[in-house]
């Protein structure tokens, strides 16, 4: 049976958290974007905001409605807090006998709450568990962080213009992954609780149950986000596309949009489940150590296809073509899943409006090429 948190004890679940001893993070309108960052008081969310999204568009604009969750998402999901954009992996010691000695850095930061995961970055969560948690190796850092993150999701009751959850089946109601998950309603939220966690947490605020007409809400709510979405994944996302792309690697479309494509990297930044890195040794001021870190790449950039000295991917054609033949081909045969939960992201942050669907949507011959956004 959901509960049903009231506005009003919203600083309750905040200061419950703090006292559990988790900073708690939440989302909050900065630069002109919605970002998550320390959250203390209730009055720090987006309150009465709504996110406009296009093709490479993102705006706020105060809505009719004064809500704290009415918007789809911001440039960020659950992965910097996870697999950081930047972290020391370890560092080397020198001793006065010139012995070096290597020192695994984790981290040891304070447990975080994040209030306001969208179901998209639940589900990119769950695909960066799949590379980074199972298999031969597991990845001690990322290991760290996600057991160290207690997940209160927002089901989303709106859909920003680029959100395509529906077709990746992702979407936009959380269905595992968190430990709460709300849904705003009239005057409150309607929670479901999602572990043991999550359950002693909601019973400490001693909330009500819903009732049925708050319950209805939220389901109506939920439809009412998935009924908004117009773009749409071909194929529901499916493994089809592996052999689509794979079928059609001298298409002409990877040239035009390799004319627009700026192979600024915007668009791994922002994805929730891109995790190309490298690595590199910071030397320490005194000449006596070094900390090895590991920082976010791209595959945009020259040198991430650089072996021996020589640039693999020299062209952007060829970087765009590595970027979507593995996001919704060739992830398929690594983690058994697509590389894409939907989020719009990568199509509203690009500086020149590429849309990923239209583009797959062109090389699946759905539709004339030249019918696309620019
Ligand atoms: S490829 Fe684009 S739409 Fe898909 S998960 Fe990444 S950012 Fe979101
Ligand atoms: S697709 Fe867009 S965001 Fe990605 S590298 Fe090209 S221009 Fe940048």
């Amino acid at each position: 049976m959901p509960y049903f948190l009231a506005y009003e004890q919203f600083n309750d679940l905040i200061t419950a958290l703090t006292a559990l001893g988790y900073r708690c993070l939440g989302p909050q309108v900065e630069d002109g974007s919605i970002v998550f960052d320390d959250l203390s008081d209730a009055t720090q969310l987006p309150w009465g905001m709504r996110d406009q999204q296009k093709p490479g568009y993102y705006r706020l604009q105060k809505s009719e409605l004064n809500e704290a969750f009415a918007w789809a998402n911001g440039p960020q999901a659950i992965k910097p807090l996870l697999f950081k954009p930047k972290e020391s992996l370890w560092r080397v010691e020198r001793d006065e006998k010139g012995a070096f000695t290597f020192k695994e850095t984790l981290p040891e930061h304070k447990p975080i709450a994040l209030i306001g995961a969208r179901a998209c970055d639940l589900a990119a969560m769950a695909i960066q568990d799949k590379t980074l948690l199972q298999g031969q190796y597991v990845d001690p850092h990322y290991r760290w962080h996600r057991e160290h993150l207690l997940v209160i999701a927002v089901n989303c009751s709106y859909s920003g213009g680029n959100c395509f959850c529906v077709s990746t089946q992702t979407g936009p109601k959380a269905t595992s992954g968190y430990d709460l998950a709300l849904t705003e309603v009239q005057n409150g939220f309607v929670v479901e609780i999602g572990s043991d966690k999550g359950l002693s947490l909601i019973e400490s605020l001693h909330c009500v149950e819903a009732s049925a007409t708050k319950t209805a809400q939220a389901e109506e709510r939920s439809n009412h986000a998935a009924n908004m979405q117009t773009k749409r994944m071909p194929k529901d996302n499916s493994r089809a596309l592996r052999d689509i792309l794979m079928n059609n690697l001298d298409h002409p479309r990877w040239q035009e949009v390799a004319e627009r494509c700026l192979s600024c990297g915007n668009c791994t930044a922002v994805c929730p489940t891109c995790f190309c890195h490298h690595q590199t040794e910071y030397p320490t001021v005194d000449g006596n150590g070094s900390v090895h870190a590991r920082e976010w790449d791209s595959c945009f950039t020259e040198g991430h296809s650089a072996i021996h000295g020589q640039v693999v991917r020299d062209t952007t054609e060829k970087r765009y073509k590595q970027w979507l033949t593995h996001k919704l081909g060739t992830w398929w045969d690594q983690f058994d899943t697509s590389g894409c939960v939907g989020c719009g992201r990568c199509v509203t942050w690009c500086p020149v409006g590429i849309d990923l669907t239209e583009e797959m949507a062109a090389i699946a011959g759905e539709f004339n090429t030249k019918e696309k956004t620019s």
